[in-house]
């Protein structure tokens, strides 16, 4: 199974990937966390990509391409599925170029559909565990999965929020027409519960 999960950040995508995670047997890549783990660690790439993470702006495809690249080539021929990726046209066609050299194709790809004020309310308000990585909207003291310390991400703040909504949109239109060119597109109405949400993805997965 090699899957792509898109749509807005906020939109559900890190928490439907890790409901798919632990039903089947597959790798969640997350380009976000990728990035995050190289800032914390002050990497060569860590410090490349910081200044476009936090303006809200996209880290250039030649960069995050390669990077991607050399996650897949690690993890050989285990199912995937990939959050945050591809997030233009440009990439989109990287990764189908990079399959087809071994007659891997996506085997689908989930569009997680929100309004835009709903997403401007929910990344006001979301907080990640330091401990479990688990993500919550609300006022959290500690974690309710887990009781871990809470932190808000660099990037949630309302100017850059509207940054990067506005870069999604200009570049999810395309995605959206590239998959479902190839009939491989599944949108998913993505307010509700998380549950609700893994329902109706559950329904294109078995
Ligand atoms: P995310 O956690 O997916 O919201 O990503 C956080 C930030 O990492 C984004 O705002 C971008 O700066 C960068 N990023 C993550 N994935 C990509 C990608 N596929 N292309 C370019 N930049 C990315």
């Amino acid at each position: 199974m090699r899957l792509v999960l898109l749509g807005a950040p906020g939109s559900g995508k890190g928490t439907q990937g890790g409901l798919i995670k632990s039903r089947h047997n597959v790798v969640h890549i997350s380009t976000g966390d990728i990035l995050r783990e190289n800032v914390k660690n002050h990497t060569q790439l860590g410090l490349e990509a910081k200044k476009f993470m936090d303006a809200g702006q996209l880290v250039p495809d030649e960069v995050i391409n390669n990077m991607l690249a050399g996650k897949l080539d690690e993890i050989g021929d285990a199912s995937f599925m990939l959050d945050g990726f591809p997030r233009t046209f440009e990439q989109a066609q990287f990764l189908d170029e990079y399959l087809s050299k071994n007659s891997r194709p996506l085997s689908a790809v989930f569009y997680f559909a929100v309004p835009d004020q709903e997403i401007i309310a929910r990344l006001s308000k979301r907080l990640t565990c330091k401990s479990c990585g688990k993500i919550f909207n609300g006022d959290f003291d500690s974690c309710p999965a887990c009781g871990g310390e809470m932190y808000k991400r660099d990037d949630d703040n309302e100017n850059t929020i509207r940054n990067r909504l506005a870069i999604f949109h200009v570049n999810n239109k395309s995605l959206l027409e590239y998959y479902a060119g190839k009939n491989i597109l599944h949108e998913i109405a993505a307010s509700g519960s998380p549950e609700e949400i893994f329902e109706r993805v559950s329904v294109h997965l078995s």
